[in-house]
């Protein structure tokens, strides 16, 4: 095992950059990576691929509806929103919902397990992702200690998420009752692409914005991953970059986009979010800081750019078991438990 250094960013005013949040936003991109090890070997639909899957074209075809040659599926969503069509707008959404719901993991670790366990308890995941693949990764690794997780943003809501109304908190739907009071959770509400996108109309995606605010405002890293900011979500961006360009670490942050298109498009897309040349763009996570410098991204970064004494990389493996990511993970743990690091 390479002997860890851990860097020691002392700044003014006594605190330390390891305490920043590195943040990831999620994207539709993301899951189709991660569902090579799925269980039950369901495909992961792109949101315009919802259109293609057998059980929205059955519904289709029980309702006498076709999706124009032209229309996206958002198009499509927002024609049957805004028209009458009975209850097709309903049974979509239940249609949706019951494919995310079924899909399942196994038990080799997969990129959102790799993912999770390399960020730590000061960090954040936010995901537009309706699969629950994310929170069935974290849910397995609870054990190690919630304090030493990410915590979790759900953007556009999730069908692994349940809701407490009475207790106000969010539960995993997996149990359907509540762990507080064992009352029966409510399902979480997923946001639908109906044009302008309302993120305060739901009291639960609400609190996830906000937070999200908050974290944009004061992140050293952020890593933007299959996420491809649609037209259909411009309100989105507005958030990310308005909030993004208040933070005061602005000018010693530092963004990274993991997509495999076109990278002069993806320059054009996210341009306004870097500051000068702050950016890197990647093809795959395990270039990423996050996979590089598996909990310890923002220490290894700021010791290369503020102290210039760059980290040695300790890329996370490829592990086919548990035991084996727990092994290398051991020692960079009980690094932070001895330096109480968050
Ligand atoms: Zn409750």
């Amino acid at each position: 095992m390479q002997k860890q250094h851990l860097p020691r960013i002392k700044i003014s005013n006594g605190k330390t950059f390891n305490n920043s949040p590195h943040l990831v936003i999620l994207g539709a991109g993301a899951s189709i990576a991660c569902m090579k090890n799925t269980a039950n070997g369901k495909k992961m639909p792109s949101m315009n691929e919802l259109s293609g899957l057998v059980e929205v074209q059955n519904l289709l075809k029980k309702h006498s509806v076709k999706i124009k040659e032209d229309e996206s599926f958002e198009d499509f969503f927002s024609r049957i929103h805004n028209e009458e069509y009975g209850d097709l707008e309903k049974e979509l959404e239940q249609c949706i919902w019951d494919y995310f719901s079924d899909i399942e993991i196994n038990d080799k670790p997969n990129l959102y397990d790799k993912l999770i366990l390399s960020l730590r308890g000061k960090d954040y995941i936010a995901t537009f992702n309706w699969d629950p693949l994310l929170i069935l990764s974290y849910i397995r690794h609870k054990k190690i200690g919630e304090n030493k997780l990410p915590k979790l943003l759900f953007l556009h809501g999730n069908v692994g998420e349940g809701i407490c109304y009475d207790c106000k908190i969010l539960c995993n739907f997996h149990n359907k009752i509540c762990h507080r009071c064992h009352k029966e959770l409510s399902k979480s509400k997923l946001l639908y692409p109906i044009g302008k996108k309302d993120y305060n109309s739901d009291p639960v995606i609400k609190n996830n914005w906000n937070i999200l605010r908050d974290v944009l405002s004061r992140a050293y890293i952020i890593t933007i991953f299959g996420y491809s900011a649609p037209v259909s979500d411009v309100e989105a961006k507005e958030i990310l970059l308005d909030n993004y360009k208040k933070s005061k670490y602005l000018e010693l942050s530092e963004i990274e986009v993991i997509n495999n298109s076109d990278r002069k498009k993806i320059e054009e897309t996210w341009s306004d979010m870097f500051f000068s040349h702050h950016y890197c763009i990647f093809d795959k996570l395990s270039d990423s800081f996050i996979l590089k410098h598996p909990r310890r991204s923002c220490d290894s970064h700021a010791s290369a750019c503020l102290q210039c004494d760059p980290v040695e990389e300790h890329p996370f493996p490829d592990f086919d078991n548990f035991d084996d990511v727990y092994s290398f993970l051991d020692p960079l743990i009980s690094e932070e438990e001895n330096e109480e690091l968050k």
